[in-house]
């Protein structure tokens, strides 16, 4: 067996361990002599999984206790539509940062709603910098600010949550929950879909303070868009994802066992440190985003000549390093660098990086 180092933002790697742990309790779970696949969802084997992997995310966050934890389906696009449907009134004004693709689609879903207002606005700069505090226009009246902590496209990164000045704070964390410590009492709803940084597609987690909770969601909204009825449910109104349920369960005990995400911030920067920095020195690659704002997870570059994309991604694929193409909105390359990403593969990124610029520069 050889695997591969892969760069795709999501789905994306998981860690060996995590999936060696996997395969030896596929079949027999705890000797419970069944599959996590077979266990029915009320049953008291995936309470337990399904409990522990709670708390083991609420002691990764510091989550306090006023903030309800559910594991949903339906990925973060489906948050796009829950938040507005059951935090504002029908037309309500809510306010939006608009920092690239992520933040659009989000936008995009809260119009069928709402009244959406521009707070926070990168279109200018093409989307390679987060405006300066003093450009940000967050309407009194608004019944939150929306914002997405890591644009997964564009490679642009909130370095510290918006201050929203009283307004409730909803973040899209979808690519770097887990990534660094959260002061979660700054926020009203954090949401993140699993298959980049936490576990595989298909369960998506909500972390939603209590006083939210009790916001009245439009009529319309049908019982699986409610967070209050997946809150008093446990979020086992319906069968959820438990299989993926189960590995991010596994995923959090390993962030734990690594150090916490102290330690996943620190490999986080020490990752991506070394590649912005060669990039910039390199004369061959470009990565156009202001420095203080460069992503932790997801760094962007383009090379010298586009016409080389094509030999830079075979011959990559030819070393081991998979999955490099950039979104197609934006093109060039991407190297997603998750908490799972060993420091092995970004070294391997590297050397290659270095090759190819000597031999096409
Ligand atoms: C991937 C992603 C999403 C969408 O997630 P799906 O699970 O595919 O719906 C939303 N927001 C951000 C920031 C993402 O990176």
């Amino acid at each position: 067996m050889s695997r591969k180092f892969n760069f795709s933002a999501g789905p994306a790697m998981l860690p060996e361990e995590v999936l060696q742990q996997v395969q030896a309790e596929l079949l027999d779970w705890n000797s419970s002599g069944m599959s996590v696949m077979e266990m029915p969802h009320r049953g008291d084997f995936f309470e337990g999984i399904a409990n522990q992997a709670e708390q083991d995310l609420r002691e990764l966050l510091k989550i306090p206790s006023n903030y309800k934890v559910l594991f949903l389906q339906g990925g973060g696009r489906t948050q796009f539509a829950m938040v507005p449907m059951n935090l504002a009134k029908e037309a309500e004004c809510v306010a939006y940062s608009n920092t690239g693709t992520w933040s659009q689609f989000a936008i995009e879903e809260a119009k069928r709603y709402n009244t959406v207002h521009i707070a926070i606005d990168s279109e200018g700069n093409n989307y390679t910098n987060l405006p300066d505090k003093s450009e940000w226009n967050i309407p009194d009246n608004a019944a939150y600010l929306h914002y997405t902590d890591n644009e997964t496209i564009q490679g642009l990164e909130f370095s510290q949550a918006p201050d929203s000045r009283g307004i409730p704070l909803i973040s899209d964390m979808s690519s770097n929950l887990l990534s660094k410590p959260l002061e979660i009492n700054q926020y009203g709803l954090i949401y993140a879909c699993a298959q980049k940084n936490l576990g595989p597609s298909g369960i998506t987690m909500v972390i939603i303070r209590d006083d939210l909770l009790a916001r009245e969601p439009i009529v319309s909204t049908p019982s699986m868009l409610r967070y209050k009825i997946h809150a008093e449910n446990n979020s086992l109104y319906n069968t959820p994802a438990c299989f993926a349920w189960y590995v991010c369960g596994l995923v959090f005990k390993w962030v734990k066992n690594q150090g916490g995400v102290e330690e996943m911030a620190r490999r986080a920067k020490a990752r991506t440190d070394e590649l912005y920095h060669y990039i910039d020195a390199s004369g061959f690659y470009n990565n156009p985003v202001n420095s203080a704002h460069r992503s932790k997870m997801n760094v962007v570059f383009t090379l010298k000549d586009e016409k080389l994309d094509g030999t830079f991604l075979k011959n990559a694929e030819k070393a081991g390093l998979m999955n490099l193409k950039g979104h197609r909105s934006v093109g060039g390359m991407r190297a997603s660098l998750y908490n799972s990403m060993p420091k092995a593969g970004v070294a391997a990124l590297l050397q290659f990086m270095r090759e190819f610029a000597a031999q096409h520069g």
